[in-house]
């Protein structure tokens, strides 16, 4: 999330990788950002993709949405924000709905803890499955 710009340096290669993200809806994998970047930067190794989505993520210019231990997806706007998960395509889709901070306070009140932010995803099947 956000709060620690600044620390660490924007590379060419994370500059690159960052605009990937900004630039599509998808909430795409590690996978298909790597083949991304190769068509920019041929010789660059997935593990390198790996370290550089996760310092990003590090310094709050992405979001990684995490689906279990198998895989994660990243978000080029680490705005909290919703998300709908299609159950039958896989799809993930960004949500217009504001985010409610009432539920961070009420939960600070309940139980003294100091909320940064709270997650909330919506699992179902999307319009072009339902009509399929
Ligand atoms: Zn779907
Ligand atoms: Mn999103």
């Amino acid at each position: 999330m956000n709060g620690k710009k600044g620390f660490i340096r924007m590379t060419k290669q994370r500059k690159v990788i960052l605009d990937i993200l900004r630039n599509t809806k998808s909430h795409p994998t590690a996978d298909w950002v790597y083949e991304k970047v190769k068509q920019k930067i041929p010789n660059i190794s997935l593990g390198t993709v790996y370290r550089n989505l996760n310092i990003l993520n590090d310094m709050g210019e992405i979001m990684e949405l995490n689906y279990g231990s198998a895989y994660s997806r990243f978000d080029g706007n680490p705005e909290n924000h919703y998300h709908f998960v299609c159950e039958n395509c896989g799809r993930v889709f960004d949500l217009d709905e504001q985010v409610n901070k009432e539920i961070d306070k009420r939960i600070e009140e309940k139980t003294g803890f100091s909320v940064k932010y709270h997650r909330l995803e919506f699992y179902g099947i999307c319009s072009e499955c339902r009509e399929e």
